[in-house]
């Protein structure tokens, strides 16, 4: 840092406190606003050209006193308590000075200075503490004054007209307009969205796999207790083709809650084991894992499968054995991308509820893959143009068709009034045996009246030992008994959070009453009611809330579509409540806004695809 005209040791510890440890640091302290310094009431200001260096005084106070020609004239001027006007006036050079004109003292007291070249320009301000503005100013001026090497391909500043990089920071730390700041703007956003692509999408050929044929695909289709539907028998033989191109796999498999993703997932998986390679399914809860660990015993129990969350016993023993290759699928939660677990020959990384888990995390498994396959299941619907953004050159496939017998879900909008009608129904449920989800938004916030707490007890009077509750507060092993009690009960009541909104499955629940309704996204109450009707039973979910004639409750009753909800979702509450529920899937950006960028993230992705 001390290499940077006019910083001493001082500033260089201040800096470093902010962070700012290197010029480049100094470069990226982005101006969090800009100021205009045109000075509206000219009683008070003067312009004049420094005619002496000025004068710093520390008698009795700390003054600097320096001299004005203004025309014909000598303005005598004096400012308190700000020293550093000693360094950076120049003489010769024209300056403004804001003041009062002391008569008696014959002195203009100067309360603020301008350079005369900043007369009518926006100015950066940084509010940096410890470091004035001045200070940032002079150092970004300083490193400016040399070259700044260009980051990005030439071909792509020239196809979507960018400016230098140099240019661009020159812009935004001292524009002369408005214009200049949305051109430097405008190149720091393609400058992250393509650092971005390089870092989560590299492109690559196939480097060390070689797949053929999938020989044993109708063994396994017949081991399936049901017939694949048409979009299932698509989708797989669509994959398996795209696998045996030059190009790693890089899919994205979309389809509401229950449409079969899983058994999608587990043929392609079946397909890359039958090729010799391992293959891991991470998915973001303890449950989720165990429930698809358990579906891939019982479907095909000649694969070597085993469960990998950070609770599992032998845990050791699992890891020693995937790095070894005793293991051919690895289904696990987070921990599946954790450095200690090695694979052997990983060949293909399935990540379920994509959006559930950040960069980092998807990187570093996908990393541990030979050639970088990957497959994303997901049944939240993401605008087609933001998952474009968030995963670029992902194939889209998405299921459409229900499996046979899978009944629609009816979703009624009521008010309180209905409750005890419901609970009626309820009753009527028990005793033909079923399972029953309430969902409420709170465990004991005192925002809504139906939090955990208070609907237990309305419930408990009614339900008494068919009535289970689960809430994220509870250790994990105590939610992971109820879920397996509730789901080995004959019948029963659970009153949950959203947390079963991913991966509870059970056959026999029909019924979903969602308290406060209001509460939760478009896009959430479509996860919600997913859990219903995964067997043959038709579902019903209520939505009780104070507005039942809201227009988001009138459109779930009226769709299950969920590209159609997303997109409602996207503009009833508009990009900034969509992004902060996809958020954990989304990178973090200083300059991107996924949704109001996605044209120029589009374009550049482009450009950066036709690049190899
Ligand atoms: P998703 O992961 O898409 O939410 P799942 O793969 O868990 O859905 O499937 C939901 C349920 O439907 C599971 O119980 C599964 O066994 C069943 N299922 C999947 N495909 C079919 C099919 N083609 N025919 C009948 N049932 C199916
Ligand atoms: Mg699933």
């Amino acid at each position: 840092m001390q290499s940077i005209k006019g910083v001493g040791p001082k500033t260089s510890v201040a800096l470093k406190s902010l962070g700012i440890y290197t010029k480049e640091d100094v470069l990226n302290t982005f101006p969090k606003r800009y100021t205009s310094y045109f000075l509206d009431d000219d009683m008070h200001i003067k312009k004049g050209t420094l005619i002496k260096p000025p004068i710093l005084s520390r008698h009795k106070v700390l003054k600097v006193t320096f001299k004005l020609q203004i025309g014909d004239h000598i303005l005598s001027c004096v400012a308190y308590q700000q020293p550093y006007l000693k360094h950076i006036l120049v003489q010769d050079e024209p300056y403004l000075v804001r003041g009062k004109f002391d008569q008696h003292k014959k002195i203009f007291i100067v309360s603020q200075l301008k350079p005369i070249k900043y007369e009518n320009k926006l100015i950066s301000v940084y509010d940096v503490a410890e470091v004035k503005d001045y200070r940032i100013h002079q150092m970004i001026q300083s490193i400016l004054s040399e070259a700044i090497e260009d980051t990005l391909p030439v071909y792509l500043r020239d196809q979507l007209n960018l400016v230098s990089r140099h240019q661009a920071y020159q812009w935004i730390h001292f524009p002369k307009n408005e214009k200049d700041i949305d051109e430097a703007l405008n190149y720091f956003k393609v400058e992250e969205a393509w650092h971005l692509f390089k870092g989560i999408m590299p492109v690559k050929k196939r480097q060390h796999m070689k797949l053929t044929q999938f020989n044993d695909f109708d063994q396994y289709l017949y081991k399936l207790p049901f017939e694949l539907t048409e979009d299932q028998k698509k989708i797989v033989h669509h994959i398996v083709s795209d696998a045996q191109k030059i190009y790693p796999l890089k899919h994205l498999i979309q389809g509401d809650v229950g449409s079969g993703k899983t058994v999608v997932a587990f043929l392609i998986a079946l397909y890359f084991i039958n090729q010799g390679y391992q293959v891991a399914l991470m998915v973001p809860t303890e449950i989720l894992a165990i429930q698809h660990f358990e579906t891939m015993q019982r479907l095909f129990p000649n694969i070597k499968s085993v469960l990998l969350t950070s609770s599992v016993k032998h845990k050791k023993t699992i890891i020693d054995n995937i790095q070894h290759g005793l293991v051919e699928c690895v289904i696990g939660t987070h921990i599946l991308a954790s450095h200690d677990v090695k694979f052997h020959k990983l060949g293909l990384v399935i990540i379920d509820e994509q959006q559930k888990f950040g960069v980092d995390i998807r990187k570093n498994i996908i990393q541990k893959a030979l050639d970088q396959d990957v497959m994303y299941l997901t049944a939240t619907p993401i605008p087609r143009t933001l998952l474009r953004s968030i995963l670029g050159d992902t194939t889209i496939e998405t299921i459409q068709t229900l499996p046979q017998g899978k009944q629609p879900i009816k979703t009624i909008s009521v008010s309180y009034d209905a409750l005890p009608g419901i609970i009626g129904q309820i009753k009527q449920a028990l005793t033909h045996a079923q399972h029953i989800y309430v969902v409420v938004p709170a465990i004991d916030s005192d925002h809504v009246t139906y939090n955990i707490l208070h609907t237990y007890h309305v419930l408990k009077s009614h339900f008494n030992e068919d009535l289970y509750v689960l809430h994220g507060q509870m250790p994990k092993h105590e939610q992971k008994t109820i879920i397996e009690t509730f789901k080995k009960s004959s019948k029963g009541v659970l009153l949950s959070t959203q947390m079963i909104e991913v991966g509870i499955d059970i056959k026999t629940a029909t019924f979903m009453v969602v308290l406060e309704a209001e509460y939760f996204g478009l896009s959430q109450l479509h996860q919600l009611r997913g859990r219903l009707g995964r067997g043959h039973l038709k579902g019903i979910c209520y939505a009780v809330s104070k507005k039942p004639e809201d227009e988001r409750f009138k459109l779930l009753e009226k769709t299950s579509n969920g590209f159609e909800i997303s997109e409602h979702d996207l503009y009833l509450r508009g990009p900034g409540d969509l992004l902060g529920k996809v958020q954990s899937g989304l990178p973090p950006t200083k300059f991107l806004d996924f949704i109001e960028d996605a044209r120029l993230i589009q374009k550049t992705h482009n450009i950066y695809k036709n690049m190899k």
